[in-house]
């Protein structure tokens, strides 16, 4: 069997994959981006993609775009429903196929070979890496792994190793006329869930993406909760085109996601936030983090071990402030709800740093800090949690 020998490999054709390997491309690296799905490919997504997310592309995405949300209408389990509206938009909707379509294409344009369905199935780290899939192999001087939620090869690696979790369940249903205006630029959030979590509806050209995010000890109640979100939408019966389920991956803080040659970016990486369990834009600046640390890498300074550093100073206090945020928040809707979801109606702060936050005008970070006191009573509970459970 031919060997094929590159500067990177990365195993992931998604949004952190590709970005990584675009980057890498533009830079003038050798890569290989490895995906054993058949591309296009569909992923469980509900493809809501912030502005803040379409703005750290260097490439416009309007050719995939298929609405633009505005509103955001909050319930909690189909009661107490109210509108909130943000002074423009603030997210697009995308189907996942097309928008990963594009983003690879960038890379590929960039100078990036591809290999679709091929399954990475091993992993060598004698010097250079080594990976192997059916009737193929190739080495490099370094791996991304940017092999989504499961990283079946970061598991190789034993990185990755104790990300939290959760589960979620999506459906596409076909949108007929009537049922397109229900969701009309107006992304619908289904609050009320124990502990936490929440059901969704994002509006695509002919489908609407419905679907929910809980705990990961409440998987076993997804379907049926997704089947009554549908029936208080009135979309009972309605022809569903894809049905599937997924987990995502949650970084704390600490955990090793890089070593010497091979580090995790995106899913892999439990880069996803707790509040709204969004990762594309973590994925995309991953992957520039895991391009830039690979690229200095390569010319001799330093190794992979930087990149986690990088990810520790620019991405980590997001999803700690999304975590301490989600703390209060979903505490508070379980422990008040009736209270809380009143309050969370006439507090036009809330929404208002939520929508500024997606549009990329603030960050999650910025946005704790101005509720410093009640943030950090969140980081020092979740802390006294985290020790309990540890120990
Ligand atoms: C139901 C659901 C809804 C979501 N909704 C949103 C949302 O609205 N907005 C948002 O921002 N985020 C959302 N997310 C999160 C978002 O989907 C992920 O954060 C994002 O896809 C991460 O991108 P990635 O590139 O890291 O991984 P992925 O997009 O999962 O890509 C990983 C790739 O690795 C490939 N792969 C895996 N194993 C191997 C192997 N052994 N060999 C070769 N290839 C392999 C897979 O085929 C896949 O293409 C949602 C997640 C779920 C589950």
């Amino acid at each position: 069997m031919k060997m094929n020998t590159f500067d990177t490999i990365v195993v992931g054709a998604g949004p952190a994959g590709s970005t990584t390997a675009r980057e890498l491309a533009t830079a003038g690296a050798r890569v290989l981006v490895v995906d054993r799905a058949k591309w296009p490919r569909y992923k469980a997504c509900g493809g809501g993609v912030p502005l803040r997310t379409e703005r750290m592309l260097p490439f416009p995405i309007d050719s995939v775009v298929e609405d633009s949300v505005s509103r955001m209408e909050l319930s909690a389990r189909g009661r107490m429903a109210f509108t909130k509206l943000s002074h423009g938009p603030f997210a697009r909707m995308v189907m996942r196929d097309r928008f990963d379509a594009l983003l690879l294409e960038q890379a590929q344009q960039a100078g990036a070979e591809l290999r679709t369905e091929t399954v990475i199935r091993n992993l060598d780290m004698n010097g250079n890496v080594h990976v192997r899939g059916d009737g193929f192999e190739a080495e490099a001087e370094t791996l991304i792994c940017a092999d989504g939620a499961h990283s079946p090869v970061g598991r190789m690696a034993e990185l990755g190793v104790g990300l939290a979790e959760c589960a979620a369940w999506e459906v596409e249903v076909k949108s007929h006329p009537k049922q397109a205006s229900v969701g009309e630029a107006t992304a619908l959030i289904d609050l009320g869930y124990n502990p936490w979590g929440y059901a969704w509806l994002f509006p695509k050209a002919e489908l609407l993406s419905i679907g929910i995010v809980l705990a990961r000890e409440e998987a076993g109640r997804l379907k049926p909760l997704v089947d009554s979100y549908l029936k208080r939408l009135g979309l009972e019966g309605a022809e569903v085109e894809i049905a599937r389920g997924h987990k995502i991956r949650f970084r704390r803080g600490g955990e090793l996601i890089a070593s010497e040659r091979i580090a995790l970016a995106g899913d892999a990486a439990g880069l996803a936030d707790e509040f709204t369990a969004e990762g594309i834009s973590y994925a995309i600046h991953s992957g520039q983090l895991a391009a830039r640390a690979t690229l200095e890498a390569l010319s001799g300074e330093g190794d992979l071990r930087q990149y986690q550093d990088s990810l520790e100073a620019e991405i980590q206090p997001e999803l700690d402030a999304a975590r301490a945020i989600a703390y209060m928040f979903y505490g508070m809707l379980k422990h008040a709800q009736r209270p809380w979801m009143l309050a969370s109606k006439f507090t036009p702060f809330l929404w208002d740093s939520l929508f500024a936050v997606q549009r990329g005008e603030s960050s999650y970070a910025r946005e704790a800090k101005r509720g410093r006191a009640l943030t950090a009573t969140a980081i020092a509970m979740l802390r006294r949690q985290d020790r309990q459970q540890t120990a």
